[in-house]
């Protein structure tokens, strides 16, 4: 099998009848994706593995439960024979070749007339990988270009039509680069414009192209140095000159992150915007300091509050975790607020400052003396506040 002489083609094998003979791994693994492409795959053999009954139960592929006999073939674009016996093997491929039939041949590539590469889809693209008689390593480079593909490795930029210009509002998680889905990833790669906030994450900036236009928006606390309004006009500006923006967010976008203004802006622009959502630092703040938000006899449930609103109607509960963004320097404030509500003063607290980060500081405490022991270490901002019975759980427990 030389690549030299084979002729790489893409088939269209829907509403086509397609034979398999065989019933083991190689037949109905073949099944499978002939089914997705939307063949009519007949196959034939004495037995077949389990998987593949499944599919013959529902209805999906035809059934010939006896070993193959010359005029099997008859009516069919193309076979596949895996059967483990070779002399039945040889004699699928002599009849396919008298009949023109392209023919693939488990076990045999040598023997074959057809070979069908390792095959991934991303999108609209079909990425498929074939040659040098290893299929390990086909479907090993299938992978990697798969992967970079779906997490923007590759260079995609000007590759994508959008005429019209679009939003993408990415979620970029709570600091660390690795914590941004593969689609977020995807979506910077092509982006022509890049908005971030300060609390995004800064380290994916060096991948980007030099002529991809940054636009720091990045709000200090206390001081807001870009308005929400002139972002949204930002982003609809970009939009209309045909460019890819990616609103790069701290976290998940809907998440005290006015995304859904955002959102909302776009779509009265007319601006086609897509919303890729991110892991929020309530959770995977809390996460990376040991700390689930519920954990079975623990905790059944969770808030997500900011420390700038009034607190008093969450539940009194210790199984129910509250967690807090912002508001660092309030925080003796909201604490002496629930104590006054009627929450437990006894109650595990945790601040978690630089979450996911290098420079990620646990500090534990009841609610009662949270406030100073984050005082006493100088805690500041980014930080998330956890209380409830679930900070027990957290390594940095009990606080020395
Ligand atoms: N949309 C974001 C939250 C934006 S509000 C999200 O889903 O995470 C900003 C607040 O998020 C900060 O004041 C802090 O409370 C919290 N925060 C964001 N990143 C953080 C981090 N790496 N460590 C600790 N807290 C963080």
């Amino acid at each position: 099998m030389s690549s030299e002489q084979s002729f790489p083609l893409t088939l269209r094998v829907a509403g086509r009848r397609v034979v398999v003979v065989g019933g083991g791994h190689v037949a109905t693994r073949r099944t499978l994706s002939l089914l997705d492409a939307g063949a009519l795959v007949v196959v034939i053999s004495p037995t077949v593995a389990s998987s593949l009954a499944s599919s013959i139960g529902r209805g999906d592929v035809t059934w010939i439960a006896r070993t193959y006999r010359s005029g099997d073939l008859d009516g069919a674009w193309l076979v596949q024979t895996a059967t483990a016996d070779a002399l039945v093997d040889e004699r699928v491929a002599a009849d396919a070749e008298a009949s023109q039939i392209w023919c693939l041949k488990g076990g045999d590539p040598a023997g074959a007339t057809a070979w069908a590469p390792a095959v991934a889809r991303v999108d609209d693209v079909t990425v498929a990988v074939s040659g040098g008689g290893d299929a390990g390593r086909a479907a090993a480079l299938r992978d990697a270009v798969a992967t970079a593909l779906q997490s923007g490795d590759l260079p995609l930029r000007h590759r994508t039509h959008r005429p019209d210009g679009f939003v993408a509002l990415v979620g970029g998680g709570p600091g660390d680069p690795g914590l941004i889905t593969t689609r977020g990833r995807r979506l910077l790669a092509e982006a022509d414009v890049v908005v971030i906030d300060r609390l995004a994450p800064h380290g994916v900036l060096a991948e980007l192209a030099p002529d991809v236009e940054v636009i720091d928006v990045g709000k200090m606390p206390d001081h807001h140095p870009i308005p929400q309004h002139e972002i949204n006009a930002i982003l609809i500006d970009r939009a209309r000159q045909g460019k890819i923006v990616v609103r790069l967010k701290g976290g998940d976008p809907y998440v005290f992150g006015r995304g859904g203004e955002e959102l909302i802006a776009c779509r009265d622009a007319g601006i086609p915007v897509e919303v890729v959502p991110g892991v929020t630092s309530a959770i995977g703040v809390a996460a990376a300091a040991g700390i689930p938000v519920t954990h079975r006899g623990v905790a059944r449930g969770f808030s997500v509050v900011t420390g700038h609103e009034s607190l008093a109607a969450l539940p009194h509960d210790r199984a129910h975790t509250i967690v807090m963004l912002m508001g660092v320097k309030r925080l003796a404030e909201t604490a002496g607020e629930l104590i006054a509500a009627g929450h437990d003063p006894e109650t595990p607290s945790a601040l978690v400052e630089n979450g996911c980060s290098v420079d990620q500081r646990v500090t534990v405490g009841t609610l009662s003396t949270i406030a100073d022991r984050a005082a006493a270490v100088g805690a500041k901002s980014p930080a998330i506040t956890v209380i409830g019975d679930v900070v027990t759980l957290a390594p940095s427990w009990p606080p020395t």
